[in-house]
């Protein structure tokens, strides 16, 4: 049985945090505001992962008042997500994604995020897909208030139900 879920994510941009996207540090004037990394492409990701499997949402695998993740490497998230997805027998098809913003230049760093979320989930990294686009100075991705991201996961399993 293949399944499909879809992800998405929205940070705020701020000054004094660091910019972590797909656990690649981009060097910009601000970065995102959130309990954990705030990494907006893994959260959607994790999204996904979880739709794809039926295991509901971040939110509920990772509560944010929960002080063991604060400032947390989402990529560790991701592990334990993958983690539950095998628990519940499902196979990582492929993921495809969306980073919306404005600036700074996403594409340099795309090679080295796909290479953070191959290893993470242990699958090939032709399975990930990672784009970007700006949103042309509209709304609150073209204005630098914040970054989204849009991400679907596609699994599979070989039982029959
Ligand atoms: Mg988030």
């Amino acid at each position: 049985m293949y399944r499909v879920g879809n992800g998405y994510d929205v940070h705020r941009l701020v000054e004094g945090r660091k910019l972590i996207i797909g656990g690649v540090e981009i060097p910009y004037e601000k970065g995102l505001l959130g309990h954990s990394d705030a990494d907006v492409l893994i959260h959607a990701i994790i999204d996904a992962l979880l739709g794809a499997c039926g295991l509901g949402d971040i939110g509920a695998l990772f509560p944010d008042t929960d002080p063991s993740y604060k400032d947390i490497s989402s990529l560790i998230l991701l592990k334990r997500t993958a983690e539950a997805v095998e628990k519940a027998n499902y196979k990582i098809s492929n993921i495809d994604s969306i980073v919306v913003a404005q600036k700074p230049k996403i594409l340099p760093f795309v090679k080295a995020m796909k290479e953070n979320i191959s290893s993470v989930l242990n699958i090939s990294v032709d399975r990930i897909n990672i784009k970007a686009t700006t949103t042309e100075g509209l709304g609150f991705t073209g204005t630098g208030e914040g970054i989204a991201a849009y991400a679907v996961a596609g699994v599979y399993s070989c039982e029959t139900r």
